[in-house]
């Protein structure tokens, strides 16, 4: 197993075979040479730095109807809430005062959001915090709609494809189709965003094989962002009495997706700390280098229950800011409040929209 683990570092690939062979049977003591192989890669492209996203979760109404997901449509359970432009700013204006220069707007598809609704409110943040990332987690649109958000001044997207396997897929989606899903990733790529993809770990029936051709894609895809957590019930959905995904498995997952795609920004999910109390500490020392507190109002976080006992759901955002620095650091890493780009875009930390570079053009002249 540790000839496939120094195989895999070294050519940041490896075939299904081996991968699958590492799922079936490492050891314990294997299992920690992949983390610490992952820590090693992780410490070769970023050092020490792990960058902070502050998420501000935006709405709760969702016209689709993923089985696993506690804001789907059916959940009649749910109080639905949608933030209001000057309610997202102000989320924005206090993550901005904590030193955030990524805001991660998150929600569930919600029409309400038309690209009109959409593009005001990219253009508010980017106006108002103009040294900030703007990155949008609002489900499969269409190219155009994509292509408008992107003008409006949205940098990056996240867009897990949740599984690769086909007949997990439609099995958990039901209306949806997955080619459309991979489709939406591509051309997210294809219109300049920085790209998120990513799956659960733990699905009802998902095997070993499923889970290598969820690094199969993503090697394929080659995003430079990867969301990986364990599936984790909700009780008022289909899948309500289905046990969790296991933390070692999802940890494993993303030191395999450190090792393949070098210098993904991998988050350490809130799911794994909703899991094992030290599950996001664990991911950083695996691979993991992001991560991704709370900037939602208290008020509405009990409301975005994905799933069941979701952690921090009453905790300013101050205090988050706080709890996870100490973790990051306990963890034997430091917060980097920078903007974080990937290191394939990162030209500038400041954008400089046209206009403005033609006004200065201009007045050079
Ligand atoms: N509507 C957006 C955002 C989805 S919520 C979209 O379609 O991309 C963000 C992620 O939460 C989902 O992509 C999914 O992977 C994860 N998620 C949803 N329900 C979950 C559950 N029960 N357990 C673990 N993760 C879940």
């Amino acid at each position: 197993m540790k000839a496939h683990i120094d195989q895999l570092f070294e050519k940041s690939d490896l075939s299904d075979k081996a991968l699958l062979a590492l799922l079936d049977g490492m050891s314990d003591d294997d299992v920690h040479y992949l983390f610490e192989s992952a820590r090693r890669k992780k410490q070769l492209h970023y050092g020490d730095s792990v960058y902070m996203r502050g998420l501000i979760e935006f709405t709760n109404y969702c016209k689709q109807r993923c089985a696993y997901c506690g804001i789907r449509a059916d959940n009649g359970q749910v109080e639905r809430y949608r933030l209001n432009k000057a309610q997202i700013l102000q989320c924005c204006e206090e993550g901005h005062a904590l030193g955030y220069r990524t805001f991660v707007l998150q929600g569930g598809e919600d029409p309400f959001y038309t690209d009109d609704r959409l593009v005001d409110i990219i253009r508010s943040i980017k106006s108002s915090f103009s040294d900030c990332a703007v990155t949008l987690s609002v489900g499969e649109r269409s190219r155009e709609s994509y292509m408008r958000l992107k003008e409006a001044g949205a940098n990056r997207y996240l867009l897990r494809h949740e599984t690769a396997s086909p007949s997990l897929y439609a099995s958990l989606h039901p209306g949806m189709s997955q080619e459309n899903r991979i489709q939406c990733l591509y051309t997210l790529k294809s219109l300049g965003y920085q790209v998120g993809a990513g799956f659960m770990v733990g699905l009802p029936n998902q095997t070993h094989a499923d889970l290598v051709a969820d690094l199969r894609f993503l090697k394929q895809l080659s995003p430079e962002m990867v969301g990986i957590g364990p599936f984790i019930p909700q009780k008022d959905t289909p899948l309500g009495q289905v046990p969790h995904g296991s933390v070692r498995m999802t940890l494993i997952m993303v030191a395999l997706t450190r090792l393949l795609l070098p210098q993904v920004l991998l988050p350490s999910t809130t799911a794994l700390g909703t899991l094992d109390s030290k599950g996001r500490e664990k991911a950083l020392r695996a691979g993991a280098n992001v991560v991704m507190p709370n900037l939602s109002p208290t008020d509405v976080r009990e409301q975005y229950a994905l799933y069941d006992n979701k952690i921090c759901t009453g905790d300013e955002a101050a205090h988050c800011r706080q709890c996870i620095e100490r973790r990051i650091v306990s963890a034997g890493f430091r917060v980097d409040m920078g903007r974080g780009d990937h290191p394939d875009y990162q030209t500038s930390s400041v954008e400089i929209s046209p206009e403005k570079r033609y006004a200065d053009i201009i007045r050079l002249a």
